[in-house]
């Protein structure tokens, strides 16, 4: 596979943006490699500029669930461009919007749309700080939730010990008020508890984590998450960005069946345009302004073709039957797929999957259920593994800590080869 045009853009692209990237994951680093620039995608498929076609498994890093291109979303925008492309008053669609989230997800009463991710985790601190009238925030080693200084801070030696900042720039004053503590591990969650319950305002969590590549919850864990919060006035949070409208229609809550205050949204939601949202109980986001005092805005909110693509992506998931069933039977089949490859090839490693996210881990323990069993991995075999399925033309996320994304566009020769090549690439590791 010839990459001459794509290492010649890379090298342009380094000298106008930082590291030639607009985000760091998609410099291929951890795998010792340069990106691929693409050129377009439709289906299953993305195309490079130098015209070779890959099955895609980063999916723009989850929101394409329903593969590229689908052909009712490029229609919903082209008709939302032919009117304008932000006016920053309301639209109808804003409203079909939010009564279409709060529809699927059954922790929103309300809901607000921001543009990102990011934004969404963000805002839904400070409403719940605002709400609550306390500074601290519980979250968990492993858990990504954007790039918002409060949420780049990881542990110290103790779960008690202030958080120290994961970046340069992010203050001692705001990694102060962040604690951490371990998923799957609702003691180091008790014992913070215990000692800072009152002064608590939220604690956020990935339901299904996702960005130390794809750890499960056990179910008594948020169970138990869900009472301490009650009992000591704190707000939970669901960072739903990744795992929402994917692990199942309403999400993680919906697939637990554990109600969180607040709900974070992003990627699916916008079916491949920037689109975030917060939402949840009625009476803590009419807190918000104008209705209430804690301050949250944005000037492309809601932005009509934005939401054009997000309503028109998730509609299809809310209505066409058996869109769900669909993808359970895809992802199962890559899933057991890829473990019988480990054995067959005698390589170590487990394979885990939520939904329509998975994550196989080259690693010699028999589960991956918590941040240090994922950080066990061996990161230099990823890479080999990585490389070797790259040629034959599967496109993988390019690290060892981050969900493939199947998407309704996979078909089942799509799965069968990958599964094939897969093993080729298992076996001359
Ligand atoms: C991707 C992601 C975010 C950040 O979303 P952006 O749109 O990249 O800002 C936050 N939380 C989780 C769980 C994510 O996967």
């Amino acid at each position: 596979m010839n990459h001459k045009k794509s290492s010649e853009a890379f090298g342009k692209a380094k000298k106008f943006i930082p590291g030639g990237v607009n985000s760091p994951a998609r410099a291929f680093k951890s795998v010792n490699q340069t990106p691929l620039f693409i050129d377009k995608a439709s289906g299953s498929r993305v195309t490079d500029i130098d015209g070779n076609e890959y099955i895609d498994y980063i999916g723009s890093w989850g929101p394409m669930i329903l593969g590229h291109s689908h052909p009712e979303v490029l229609r919903a925008v082209e008709n939302a461009n032919r009117n304008g492309q932000s006016f920053g008053a309301p639209t109808l669609i804003e409203t079909e919007m939010a009564e279409l989230i709060s529809e699927m997800v059954p922790g929103v009463e309300m809901v607000r749309m921001v543009n990102s991710g990011t934004e969404a985790t963000m805002s839904a601190l400070r409403l719940a700080r605002g709400y609550t009238g306390r500074d601290l925030v519980v979250k968990f080693e492993g858990c990504y939730h954007g790039h918002c200084d409060s949420f780049l801070i990881k542990a110290g030696s103790g779960a008690l010990t202030l958080g120290s900042p994961d970046s340069p720039g992010v203050t001692q004053g705001s990694a102060k008020d962040t604690l951490i503590a371990k998923f799957n591990d609702i003691s180091s969650v008790q014992e913070i508890f215990q000692e800072k319950g009152s002064e608590i305002a939220a604690v956020i969590l990935e339901p299904v984590a996702g960005n130390m590549g794809v750890v499960k919850p056990e179910a008594r864990f948020l169970t138990a998450l869900r009472e301490l919060c009650t009992q000591n006035g704190a707000v939970l949070i669901f960072d739903e960005v990744m795992c929402g409208f994917r692990v199942s229609k309403g999400g993680a809550q919906e697939l637990y069946n554990i109600i969180p205050d607040l709900s974070a949204f992003g990627k699916v939601i916008g079916g491949g345009m920037p689109v975030g949202a917060f939402g949840g109980k009625k009476e803590i986001m009419e807190h918000l302004a104008p209705l209430g005092t804690v301050y949250q805005a944005g000037t492309l909110a809601g932005n009509p073709i934005a939401m054009a693509a997000g309503y028109t992506t998730l509609k299809i998931l809310n209505e066409d039957k058996g869109v769900y069933e669909k993808l359970e039977e895809k992802s199962s089949a890559l899933e057991q797929g890829l473990r019988e490859n480990l054995d067959k090839a005698g390589v170590p490693g487990v394979v885990n999957r939520a939904g329509s996210m998975l994550t196989l881990f080259f690693t010699g323990l028999q589960e991956v259920s918590t941040h240090s069993h994922a950080v066990s991995s061996d990161t230099g075999r990823f890479a080999d593994y990585y490389n070797k399925c790259l040629r034959e033309g599967i496109y993988f996320p390019p690290s060892q800590f981050e969900a493939l994304f199947v998407s309704l566009a996979h078909s089942d020769e799509d799965i069968s080869y990958t599964i094939d090549k897969s093993y080729e690439a298992l076996k001359s590791l």
